[in-house]
Protein backbone atom coordinates (compact mmCIF):
# COMPACT_ATOMS: atom_id res chain seq x y z
CA UNK A 1 0.00 0.00 0.00
CA UNK A 2 1.07 3.49 -1.05
CA UNK A 3 1.44 6.22 1.84
CA UNK A 4 -0.77 9.17 1.77
CA UNK A 5 1.30 11.08 2.13
CA UNK A 6 2.63 13.86 -0.60
CA UNK A 7 5.77 13.83 -2.70
CA UNK A 8 8.53 16.60 -1.55
CA UNK A 9 11.85 16.53 -3.03
CA UNK A 10 14.49 18.05 -0.08
CA UNK A 11 16.04 20.78 -1.82
CA UNK A 12 18.44 22.92 -0.29
CA UNK A 13 15.89 26.16 -1.09
CA UNK A 14 13.70 24.37 1.51
CA UNK A 15 16.23 25.71 4.44
CA UNK A 16 16.56 28.87 2.56
CA UNK A 17 12.85 29.31 3.01
CA UNK A 18 11.96 28.35 5.99
CA UNK A 19 15.26 30.35 7.56
CA UNK A 20 13.94 33.60 5.46
CA UNK A 21 9.87 33.16 6.08
CA UNK A 22 10.49 31.79 9.84
CA UNK A 23 13.42 33.87 11.32
CA UNK A 24 14.04 36.80 9.00
CA UNK A 25 15.09 38.61 12.38
CA UNK A 26 18.10 36.29 13.15
CA UNK A 27 21.34 37.66 11.67
CA UNK A 28 24.35 37.15 10.30
CA UNK A 29 27.61 39.04 11.90
CA UNK A 30 30.89 39.07 10.07
CA UNK A 31 33.62 40.52 11.45
CA UNK A 32 35.85 43.27 9.90
CA UNK A 33 38.64 43.16 11.81
CA UNK A 34 37.28 46.81 13.46
CA UNK A 35 33.61 46.50 13.37
CA UNK A 36 30.79 43.78 13.04
CA UNK A 37 28.99 43.77 10.23
CA UNK A 38 25.06 42.66 10.33
CA UNK A 39 22.59 41.43 7.78
CA UNK A 40 19.34 39.56 8.76
CA UNK A 41 18.41 36.80 7.30
CA UNK A 42 15.50 38.13 5.11
CA UNK A 43 18.27 40.89 3.70
CA UNK A 44 20.69 37.29 3.42
CA UNK A 45 17.83 36.00 1.49
CA UNK A 46 17.01 38.49 -0.72
CA UNK A 47 20.88 38.64 -1.63
CA UNK A 48 20.86 35.25 -2.56
CA UNK A 49 18.17 35.98 -4.79
CA UNK A 50 20.28 38.44 -6.68
CA UNK A 51 23.16 36.66 -6.35
CA UNK A 52 21.63 33.80 -8.51
CA UNK A 53 20.18 36.45 -11.36
CA UNK A 54 23.74 37.43 -11.37
CA UNK A 55 24.92 34.18 -11.77
CA UNK A 56 22.57 33.03 -14.56
CA UNK A 57 23.20 35.89 -16.18
CA UNK A 58 27.18 34.86 -16.25
CA UNK A 59 25.50 31.74 -17.95
CA UNK A 60 25.42 29.72 -14.86
CA UNK A 61 22.66 26.85 -15.53
CA UNK A 62 21.66 23.84 -13.47
CA UNK A 63 24.48 21.12 -12.85
CA UNK A 64 27.37 24.12 -13.39
CA UNK A 65 30.43 24.09 -10.73
CA UNK A 66 30.67 27.63 -8.67
CA UNK A 67 33.99 27.74 -7.07
CA UNK A 68 34.10 29.61 -4.12
CA UNK A 69 37.64 30.68 -2.44
CA UNK A 70 36.57 32.48 0.44
CA UNK A 71 36.85 33.13 4.51
CA UNK A 72 33.29 32.80 6.20
CA UNK A 73 31.14 35.68 5.76
CA UNK A 74 28.02 36.84 5.03
CA UNK A 75 28.62 36.44 0.91
CA UNK A 76 29.61 33.03 1.83
CA UNK A 77 26.35 31.96 3.27
CA UNK A 78 24.91 34.01 0.40
CA UNK A 79 26.32 31.83 -1.90
CA UNK A 80 26.26 28.67 0.33
CA UNK A 81 21.75 29.33 -0.61
CA UNK A 82 21.98 30.56 -3.87
CA UNK A 83 24.23 28.64 -5.94
CA UNK A 84 22.38 25.31 -4.87
CA UNK A 85 18.53 26.76 -4.97
CA UNK A 86 18.94 27.53 -8.63
CA UNK A 87 20.30 23.88 -9.50
CA UNK A 88 24.50 24.56 -10.00
CA UNK A 89 26.84 23.20 -8.02
CA UNK A 90 28.55 24.87 -4.71
CA UNK A 91 32.50 23.99 -4.67
CA UNK A 92 34.28 25.20 -1.93
CA UNK A 93 37.70 25.61 -2.26
CA UNK A 94 40.41 25.80 0.18
CA UNK A 95 42.15 28.29 0.57
CA UNK A 96 45.49 26.92 2.12
CA UNK A 97 45.82 24.56 -1.04
CA UNK A 98 49.20 23.98 -2.65
CA UNK A 99 48.98 25.73 -6.28
CA UNK A 100 48.90 22.16 -7.76
CA UNK A 101 46.38 21.30 -5.74
CA UNK A 102 44.15 24.18 -5.96
CA UNK A 103 44.98 23.85 -9.69
CA UNK A 104 43.68 19.98 -10.10
CA UNK A 105 40.37 20.56 -7.83
CA UNK A 106 39.76 23.20 -10.11
CA UNK A 107 40.05 21.75 -12.92
CA UNK A 108 38.50 18.51 -11.88
CA UNK A 109 35.21 20.10 -10.87
CA UNK A 110 35.40 21.82 -13.93
CA UNK A 111 34.55 25.21 -12.14
CA UNK A 112 33.10 28.16 -14.40
CA UNK A 113 32.92 30.93 -11.80
CA UNK A 114 34.68 31.58 -8.90
CA UNK A 115 33.65 33.92 -6.08
CA UNK A 116 36.82 34.88 -4.84
CA UNK A 117 38.02 36.97 -1.33
CA UNK A 118 39.79 39.85 -2.61
CA UNK A 119 42.05 39.15 0.58
CA UNK A 120 43.37 36.15 -0.96
CA UNK A 121 43.05 37.01 -5.20
CA UNK A 122 47.23 36.63 -5.06
CA UNK A 123 46.72 33.00 -4.19
CA UNK A 124 43.97 31.98 -6.78
CA UNK A 125 45.77 34.23 -9.20
CA UNK A 126 49.31 31.56 -8.72
CA UNK A 127 47.00 29.05 -10.75
CA UNK A 128 43.49 29.96 -12.27
CA UNK A 129 44.94 31.69 -15.46
CA UNK A 130 45.68 27.58 -16.71
CA UNK A 131 42.42 26.23 -15.27
CA UNK A 132 40.15 25.94 -18.63
CA UNK A 133 36.63 25.57 -17.09
CA UNK A 134 37.00 29.05 -15.65
CA UNK A 135 35.47 32.00 -17.19
CA UNK A 136 34.94 34.43 -14.79
CA UNK A 137 36.27 35.35 -11.50
CA UNK A 138 33.92 37.56 -8.86
CA UNK A 139 35.45 39.48 -6.36
CA UNK A 140 34.27 39.40 -2.94
CA UNK A 141 35.13 42.69 -0.49
CA UNK A 142 37.29 45.41 -1.07
CA UNK A 143 41.39 44.75 -1.91
CA UNK A 144 44.19 44.43 -4.56
CA UNK A 145 42.50 42.33 -7.61
CA UNK A 146 45.55 43.50 -10.13
CA UNK A 147 46.80 40.16 -9.67
CA UNK A 148 44.51 38.85 -12.33
CA UNK A 149 45.26 41.54 -14.61
CA UNK A 150 48.22 39.59 -16.30
CA UNK A 151 45.74 36.82 -17.05
CA UNK A 152 43.88 37.40 -20.13
CA UNK A 153 40.71 36.01 -20.70
CA UNK A 154 39.85 36.40 -16.56
CA UNK A 155 41.82 39.84 -16.22
CA UNK A 156 38.65 41.76 -16.26
CA UNK A 157 37.00 40.28 -12.95
CA UNK A 158 33.45 41.40 -11.69
CA UNK A 159 32.81 42.79 -8.28
CA UNK A 160 30.31 40.32 -5.95
CA UNK A 161 28.28 44.43 -5.25
CA UNK A 162 28.11 44.72 -9.19
CA UNK A 163 26.78 41.35 -9.82
CA UNK A 164 23.52 41.58 -7.09
CA UNK A 165 22.92 45.31 -7.99
CA UNK A 166 19.60 46.44 -8.71
CA UNK A 167 18.95 42.20 -9.36
CA UNK A 168 15.28 41.16 -8.53
CA UNK A 169 14.93 40.05 -4.25
CA UNK A 170 13.17 36.81 -5.55
CA UNK A 171 14.21 34.25 -7.29
CA UNK A 172 11.90 31.31 -9.27
CA UNK A 173 14.18 28.89 -7.22
CA UNK A 174 13.55 25.39 -9.43
CA UNK A 175 11.85 22.50 -8.14
CA UNK A 176 15.01 19.90 -8.72
CA UNK A 177 15.88 15.84 -8.27
CA UNK A 178 16.95 16.02 -4.83
CA UNK A 179 19.94 13.35 -5.56
CA UNK A 180 21.33 16.34 -7.79
CA UNK A 181 24.68 17.22 -6.57
CA UNK A 182 24.43 20.21 -4.50
CA UNK A 183 27.87 20.86 -3.03
CA UNK A 184 31.40 19.64 -3.74
CA UNK A 185 34.52 18.99 -1.11
CA UNK A 186 37.42 18.08 -2.04
CA UNK A 187 39.34 15.54 0.41
CA UNK A 188 42.47 17.27 1.39
CA UNK A 189 44.63 14.78 -0.08
CA UNK A 190 47.41 13.28 2.07
CA UNK A 191 48.54 11.16 0.31
CA UNK A 192 47.89 11.58 -3.83
CA UNK A 193 45.37 13.89 -5.72
CA UNK A 194 42.23 14.98 -3.68
CA UNK A 195 39.34 13.23 -4.40
CA UNK A 196 35.68 14.84 -4.75
CA UNK A 197 32.68 14.21 -2.46
CA UNK A 198 29.49 15.58 -4.17
CA UNK A 199 26.72 16.23 -1.71
CA UNK A 200 23.14 16.16 -3.13
CA UNK A 201 20.02 18.04 -1.92
CA UNK A 202 18.69 15.60 0.14
CA UNK A 203 21.43 14.22 1.96
CA UNK A 204 22.29 17.97 3.20
CA UNK A 205 18.73 18.27 4.15
CA UNK A 206 19.37 15.60 6.25
CA UNK A 207 22.64 16.30 7.80
CA UNK A 208 21.26 19.90 8.41
CA UNK A 209 18.00 18.16 10.71
CA UNK A 210 20.38 15.37 12.21
CA UNK A 211 22.66 18.38 13.06
CA UNK A 212 20.15 20.17 14.96
CA UNK A 213 18.75 17.67 16.98
CA UNK A 214 18.93 17.35 20.51
CA UNK A 215 20.62 14.21 20.86
CA UNK A 216 23.54 15.79 18.68
CA UNK A 217 24.12 19.30 18.67
CA UNK A 218 20.67 20.83 19.87
CA UNK A 219 21.25 23.83 17.77
CA UNK A 220 17.86 26.29 17.82
CA UNK A 221 16.89 30.06 17.67
CA UNK A 222 18.24 30.45 21.12
CA UNK A 223 21.86 29.96 19.68
CA UNK A 224 23.94 32.58 18.28
CA UNK A 225 26.66 29.71 16.62
CA UNK A 226 30.06 31.08 16.37
CA UNK A 227 31.42 29.53 12.83
CA UNK A 228 35.29 28.90 13.20
CA UNK A 229 35.37 26.03 10.84
CA UNK A 230 36.71 27.24 7.41
CA UNK A 231 33.11 26.73 5.26
CA UNK A 232 35.80 25.04 2.56
CA UNK A 233 36.09 22.39 5.37
CA UNK A 234 33.39 19.88 4.74
CA UNK A 235 30.82 22.80 4.53
CA UNK A 236 32.06 24.01 8.12
CA UNK A 237 30.35 21.13 9.44
CA UNK A 238 27.16 21.87 7.88
CA UNK A 239 26.75 24.68 10.56
CA UNK A 240 25.85 27.77 8.19
CA UNK A 241 22.76 25.25 7.02
CA UNK A 242 21.75 23.60 10.55
CA UNK A 243 21.70 27.14 12.18
CA UNK A 244 19.74 28.92 9.09
CA UNK A 245 16.87 26.13 9.68
CA UNK A 246 17.17 27.02 13.30
CA UNK A 247 17.15 30.31 13.20
CA UNK A 248 20.51 30.28 15.09
CA UNK A 249 22.25 33.70 14.14
CA UNK A 250 25.52 33.33 12.32
CA UNK A 251 28.69 34.49 14.05
CA UNK A 252 31.69 34.68 10.92
CA UNK A 253 35.11 35.39 11.69
CA UNK A 254 36.25 35.87 8.01
CA UNK A 255 40.03 35.80 8.45
CA UNK A 256 40.69 36.45 11.72
CA UNK A 257 41.20 33.65 12.92
CA UNK A 258 44.10 33.61 15.52
CA UNK A 259 43.43 33.35 19.00
CA UNK A 260 43.03 37.25 20.17
CA UNK A 261 40.59 38.03 17.36
CA UNK A 262 38.39 35.53 18.19
CA UNK A 263 38.44 36.01 22.03
CA UNK A 264 37.81 39.40 20.81
CA UNK A 265 34.58 38.20 18.83
CA UNK A 266 33.57 36.04 21.76
CA UNK A 267 33.59 38.59 24.31
CA UNK A 268 31.83 41.08 21.93
CA UNK A 269 28.94 38.73 20.35
CA UNK A 270 29.09 36.56 23.28
CA UNK A 271 27.96 32.87 21.09
CA UNK A 272 26.19 30.38 22.78
CA UNK A 273 27.61 28.13 20.34
CA UNK A 274 30.87 27.37 18.22
CA UNK A 275 32.81 24.52 16.06
CA UNK A 276 36.14 24.37 15.49
CA UNK A 277 39.31 21.96 15.66
CA UNK A 278 41.36 21.21 19.05
CA UNK A 279 44.11 23.26 17.59
CA UNK A 280 42.30 26.01 17.50
CA UNK A 281 40.23 26.01 20.91
CA UNK A 282 44.03 25.37 22.49
CA UNK A 283 44.98 28.60 20.99
CA UNK A 284 42.01 30.38 21.95
CA UNK A 285 41.94 28.97 25.90
CA UNK A 286 46.02 29.89 26.00
CA UNK A 287 45.02 33.22 24.94
CA UNK A 288 42.14 33.75 27.44
CA UNK A 289 43.76 32.48 30.42
CA UNK A 290 46.99 35.10 29.94
CA UNK A 291 44.99 37.61 29.42
CA UNK A 292 41.86 37.01 31.65
CA UNK A 293 39.39 36.86 29.26
CA UNK A 294 35.86 35.51 29.67
CA UNK A 295 34.51 32.94 27.42
CA UNK A 296 31.75 31.51 29.85
CA UNK A 297 28.88 32.80 27.29
CA UNK A 298 28.67 29.60 25.47
CA UNK A 299 26.27 26.81 26.64
CA UNK A 300 28.19 24.50 24.56
CA UNK A 301 31.29 23.76 21.94
CA UNK A 302 31.67 21.58 19.39
CA UNK A 303 35.22 20.15 18.95
CA UNK A 304 36.18 17.25 16.32
CA UNK A 305 38.33 17.05 12.90
CA UNK A 306 41.04 15.10 15.61
CA UNK A 307 40.80 13.36 19.00
CA UNK A 308 40.06 16.21 21.72
CA UNK A 309 42.28 16.14 24.41
CA UNK A 310 40.75 15.62 27.70
CA UNK A 311 42.68 18.40 29.36
CA UNK A 312 41.29 21.09 26.89
CA UNK A 313 37.35 19.76 27.82
CA UNK A 314 38.63 19.92 31.40
CA UNK A 315 40.19 23.14 31.41
CA UNK A 316 37.42 24.90 29.66
CA UNK A 317 34.93 23.46 31.66
CA UNK A 318 36.95 24.42 35.14
CA UNK A 319 37.32 27.54 33.82
CA UNK A 320 34.29 28.56 32.07
CA UNK A 321 31.77 26.32 32.78
CA UNK A 322 31.69 25.40 28.85
CA UNK A 323 31.28 21.68 28.32
CA UNK A 324 33.24 20.74 24.76
CA UNK A 325 31.40 18.21 23.28
CA UNK A 326 33.46 15.83 20.80
CA UNK A 327 32.49 14.96 17.69
CA UNK A 328 33.75 12.64 14.69
CA UNK A 329 33.18 12.87 11.17
CA UNK A 330 34.96 13.16 7.82
CA UNK A 331 33.93 15.62 4.30
CA UNK A 332 32.87 11.88 3.33
CA UNK A 333 30.29 12.18 5.63
CA UNK A 334 29.08 15.46 5.24
CA UNK A 335 30.73 15.26 7.80
CA UNK A 336 28.83 14.71 11.09
CA UNK A 337 29.50 10.86 11.98
CA UNK A 338 29.48 10.26 15.50
CA UNK A 339 29.05 13.12 18.84
CA UNK A 340 30.56 12.13 22.27
CA UNK A 341 27.31 12.60 24.57
CA UNK A 342 27.48 10.40 27.64
CA UNK A 343 24.66 7.55 27.94
CA UNK A 344 21.96 8.89 30.58
CA UNK A 345 22.85 8.78 34.22
CA UNK A 346 26.58 8.65 33.84
CA UNK A 347 27.83 11.85 35.31
CA UNK A 348 30.95 13.38 37.12
CA UNK A 349 34.15 11.19 36.73
CA UNK A 350 32.39 8.64 34.85
CA UNK A 351 31.07 10.83 32.12
CA UNK A 352 34.48 11.26 30.77
CA UNK A 353 35.27 8.19 29.88
CA UNK A 354 32.96 8.72 27.20
CA UNK A 355 33.39 11.79 26.26
CA UNK A 356 36.63 12.04 25.36
CA UNK A 357 35.94 8.86 22.76
CA UNK A 358 34.50 10.25 19.23
CA UNK A 359 31.39 8.81 20.38
CA UNK A 360 27.73 7.22 19.09
CA UNK A 361 26.47 7.11 15.32
CA UNK A 362 24.44 9.93 15.08
CA UNK A 363 20.99 8.49 13.75
CA UNK A 364 21.47 8.30 10.34
CA UNK A 365 24.45 6.93 10.23
CA UNK A 366 25.43 3.41 10.54
CA UNK A 367 29.04 1.82 11.77
CA UNK A 368 30.62 -1.52 12.49
CA UNK A 369 34.34 -2.18 12.92
CA UNK A 370 35.83 -4.44 10.60
CA UNK A 371 39.12 -6.79 11.29
CA UNK A 372 42.32 -7.59 9.19
CA UNK A 373 40.34 -10.50 7.66
CA UNK A 374 37.43 -8.03 6.61
CA UNK A 375 35.29 -9.59 8.89
CA UNK A 376 32.95 -7.63 10.93
CA UNK A 377 34.19 -7.49 14.70
CA UNK A 378 31.84 -7.83 17.89
CA UNK A 379 30.82 -4.35 19.41
CA UNK A 380 32.58 -5.12 22.42
CA UNK A 381 34.89 -2.36 23.09
CA UNK A 382 37.96 -4.36 22.46
CA UNK A 383 38.05 -6.06 18.82
CA UNK A 384 40.26 -3.44 16.90
CA UNK A 385 39.55 -2.84 13.11
CA UNK A 386 38.99 -0.13 10.86
CA UNK A 387 36.16 1.89 10.92
CA UNK A 388 33.37 1.32 8.34
CA UNK A 389 29.89 3.60 7.70
CA UNK A 390 26.83 3.71 5.88
CA UNK A 391 23.97 6.21 5.32
CA UNK A 392 22.22 8.58 3.60
CA UNK A 393 24.95 11.78 3.85
CA UNK A 394 27.83 9.04 3.25
CA UNK A 395 29.78 9.33 -0.08
CA UNK A 396 29.29 5.77 -1.90
CA UNK A 397 32.03 6.87 -4.40
CA UNK A 398 34.04 10.19 -5.13
CA UNK A 399 33.65 12.04 -8.05
CA UNK A 400 34.76 10.98 -11.02
CA UNK A 401 36.89 7.99 -9.52
CA UNK A 402 35.24 5.33 -7.97
CA UNK A 403 38.08 4.26 -6.10
CA UNK A 404 36.88 0.83 -5.19
CA UNK A 405 39.52 0.16 -2.61
CA UNK A 406 37.88 3.14 -0.29
CA UNK A 407 34.64 0.84 0.10
CA UNK A 408 33.61 -2.39 1.04
CA UNK A 409 29.78 -3.74 0.50
CA UNK A 410 28.62 -0.79 0.08
CA UNK A 411 29.97 0.70 3.15
CA UNK A 412 32.59 3.64 2.89
CA UNK A 413 36.21 2.58 4.36
CA UNK A 414 36.79 5.39 7.15
CA UNK A 415 40.63 4.86 7.03
CA UNK A 416 40.27 5.17 11.17
CA UNK A 417 41.00 2.47 13.57
CA UNK A 418 39.66 1.70 17.01
CA UNK A 419 36.92 0.24 18.74
CA UNK A 420 33.20 -0.09 19.05
CA UNK A 421 31.60 -0.85 22.61
CA UNK A 422 28.16 -2.40 23.81
CA UNK A 423 26.40 0.77 23.79
CA UNK A 424 28.03 1.74 20.48
CA UNK A 425 30.44 4.43 21.55
CA UNK A 426 33.86 4.74 19.16
CA UNK A 427 37.01 4.56 20.38
CA UNK A 428 39.88 6.39 17.69
CA UNK A 429 42.98 4.40 18.17
CA UNK A 430 44.44 5.72 14.81
CA UNK A 431 44.39 6.90 11.94
CA UNK A 432 45.45 3.51 9.71
CA UNK A 433 48.24 6.12 7.77
CA UNK A 434 49.59 6.85 11.20
CA UNK A 435 49.45 3.39 13.38
CA UNK A 436 52.60 2.38 14.88
CA UNK A 437 53.57 -1.29 14.53
CA UNK A 438 56.07 -2.09 17.20
CA UNK A 439 56.65 -5.86 17.57
CA UNK A 440 53.55 -6.93 15.88
CA UNK A 441 51.40 -5.20 18.20
CA UNK A 442 49.78 -0.99 17.92
CA UNK A 443 50.89 1.78 19.52
CA UNK A 444 47.73 4.10 19.37
CA UNK A 445 49.42 7.89 18.58
CA UNK A 446 46.23 9.78 19.32
CA UNK A 447 46.59 8.35 23.28
CA UNK A 448 50.18 8.59 23.95
CA UNK A 449 48.94 12.67 22.50
CA UNK A 450 46.22 13.16 24.61
CA UNK A 451 48.03 11.88 27.27
CA UNK A 452 50.82 13.87 26.99
CA UNK A 453 49.01 17.09 26.22
CA UNK A 454 47.50 16.28 29.93
CA UNK A 455 51.04 17.41 31.43
CA UNK A 456 51.13 21.16 32.43
CA UNK A 457 54.40 21.85 30.96
CA UNK A 458 52.93 20.54 27.61
CA UNK A 459 51.23 22.93 24.63
CA UNK A 460 50.74 20.27 21.92
CA UNK A 461 51.95 17.01 21.15
CA UNK A 462 52.09 14.92 18.22
CA UNK A 463 53.71 11.28 18.08
CA UNK A 464 54.70 9.57 14.67
CA UNK A 465 56.06 6.35 13.98
CA UNK A 466 59.63 5.90 12.87
CA UNK A 467 61.89 3.08 11.94
CA UNK A 468 63.25 0.77 14.38
CA UNK A 469 65.28 -2.27 13.04
CA UNK A 470 64.38 -4.35 16.51
CA UNK A 471 60.43 -3.36 16.48
CA UNK A 472 60.34 -2.25 12.93
CA UNK A 473 58.49 1.10 14.29
CA UNK A 474 58.51 3.10 17.34
CA UNK A 475 57.15 6.22 18.78
CA UNK A 476 59.03 9.58 18.24
CA UNK A 477 57.38 12.34 20.15
CA UNK A 478 57.54 16.01 19.31
CA UNK A 479 56.65 18.06 22.21
CA UNK A 480 55.69 21.47 21.93
CA UNK A 481 56.53 23.03 25.89
CA UNK A 482 54.44 26.38 27.43
CA UNK A 483 56.07 29.46 26.55
CA UNK A 484 58.18 29.91 30.22
CA UNK A 485 57.68 25.83 31.24
CA UNK A 486 60.38 23.50 30.89
CA UNK A 487 59.86 19.14 31.21
CA UNK A 488 62.60 16.63 30.05
CA UNK A 489 62.06 13.92 28.37
CA UNK A 490 62.96 11.67 31.43
CA UNK A 491 60.23 13.95 33.35
CA UNK A 492 57.32 13.35 30.06
CA UNK A 493 58.96 9.26 30.06
CA UNK A 494 57.94 9.31 34.05
CA UNK A 495 54.90 10.91 33.16
CA UNK A 496 53.45 8.68 30.63
CA UNK A 497 54.83 5.16 31.95
CA UNK A 498 52.64 5.91 35.05
CA UNK A 499 49.85 6.09 32.41
CA UNK A 500 49.69 4.33 29.48
CA UNK A 501 51.73 0.83 29.02
CA UNK A 502 55.23 0.87 29.91
CA UNK A 503 55.78 -0.53 25.60
CA UNK A 504 54.18 2.47 24.49
CA UNK A 505 56.73 5.11 26.01
CA UNK A 506 58.81 6.54 23.55
CA UNK A 507 62.37 6.17 23.92
CA UNK A 508 62.95 9.18 21.24
CA UNK A 509 61.62 12.99 21.97
CA UNK A 510 62.25 16.00 19.98
CA UNK A 511 60.99 19.74 21.25
CA UNK A 512 59.64 22.12 18.46
CA UNK A 513 58.69 25.46 18.39
CA UNK A 514 55.25 24.43 16.95
CA UNK A 515 53.28 21.36 15.58
CA UNK A 516 52.90 21.48 11.34
CA UNK A 517 49.20 21.94 10.69
CA UNK A 518 47.54 20.79 7.66
CA UNK A 519 45.29 23.08 5.59
CA UNK A 520 42.52 22.71 8.25
CA UNK A 521 44.16 22.70 11.43
CA UNK A 522 45.36 19.29 11.61
CA UNK A 523 48.58 18.19 12.62
CA UNK A 524 50.48 17.15 9.59
CA UNK A 525 52.22 14.34 10.52
CA UNK A 526 53.63 13.00 7.47
CA UNK A 527 55.67 16.74 7.14
CA UNK A 528 57.21 15.64 11.26
CA UNK A 529 57.90 11.90 9.49
CA UNK A 530 59.97 13.54 6.56
CA UNK A 531 61.41 16.27 8.98
CA UNK A 532 62.62 13.20 10.96
CA UNK A 533 63.80 11.04 7.96
CA UNK A 534 65.81 13.90 6.96
CA UNK A 535 67.23 14.20 9.63
CA UNK A 536 65.86 17.69 10.40
CA UNK A 537 64.64 17.18 13.94
CA UNK A 538 66.48 17.50 17.00
CA UNK A 539 66.02 13.88 18.89
CA UNK A 540 67.00 13.13 21.94
CA UNK A 541 66.90 9.88 24.27
CA UNK A 542 64.11 9.38 26.90
CA UNK A 543 67.27 9.15 29.53
CA UNK A 544 67.45 13.19 28.84
CA UNK A 545 67.44 14.99 32.21
CA UNK A 546 67.01 12.08 34.43
P1 LIG B 1 41.46 15.27 6.42
O1 LIG B 1 41.71 13.93 5.81
O2 LIG B 1 42.04 16.40 5.70
O3 LIG B 1 41.76 15.32 7.88
P2 LIG B 1 38.66 15.36 7.03
O4 LIG B 1 38.42 16.66 7.66
O5 LIG B 1 37.62 14.78 6.19
O6 LIG B 1 39.93 15.50 6.18
O7 LIG B 1 39.10 14.40 8.17
C1 LIG B 1 38.45 13.24 8.56
C2 LIG B 1 39.28 12.54 9.58
O8 LIG B 1 39.50 13.34 10.74
C3 LIG B 1 38.67 11.29 10.11
O9 LIG B 1 38.82 10.21 9.22
C4 LIG B 1 39.46 11.09 11.40
O10 LIG B 1 40.71 10.48 11.15
C5 LIG B 1 39.70 12.49 11.87
N1 LIG B 1 38.75 12.84 12.93
C6 LIG B 1 37.63 13.56 12.84
N2 LIG B 1 37.05 13.68 14.05
C7 LIG B 1 37.80 13.01 14.93
C8 LIG B 1 37.73 12.74 16.34
N3 LIG B 1 36.76 13.23 17.11
N4 LIG B 1 38.71 11.98 16.88
C9 LIG B 1 39.72 11.49 16.14
N5 LIG B 1 39.84 11.72 14.83
C10 LIG B 1 38.91 12.47 14.23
Amino acid sequence: MRSTMQEAPLLVREILRHGAQVYPTSEVVTFEGDHFRRASFAEVAARAAQLAHGLAELGIGQGDRVGTFCFNHQEHVEAYFAIPSMGAVLHTLNIRLFPEQLKYVIDHAGDRVILCDAAVAPLLARVVGECESVERIVVVGEGDTSAFAPLGRLAETTAYEDLLAGRPEQYDWPVLDEHEAAAMCYTSGTTGNPKGVSYSHRSTYLHSLASTSAATLGISSHDRALVVVPQFHANAWGMPYSAWLSGADLIMPKQFLQAEPLVKIIEAERPTFAGAVPTIWNDVLRYAESHGSDLSCFRSIVCGGSAVPRSLMERFEERYGVPIIQAWGMTETSPLGSVAIPPRGVEGEDAWAYRTKAGRAVFGVEVRVVDGTGAVAPRDGRSVGEFEVRGPWVTGSYQGDPSPERFHDGWLRTGDVGTVDELGYLTITDRTKDVIKTGGEWISSVELENVLMGHPAVFEAAVVAIPDERWDERPLACVVLHEGASATPAELAAYLSERVARWWVPERWAFVAEVPKTSVGKFDKKVLRAEFAKGELTVVGAEAGA
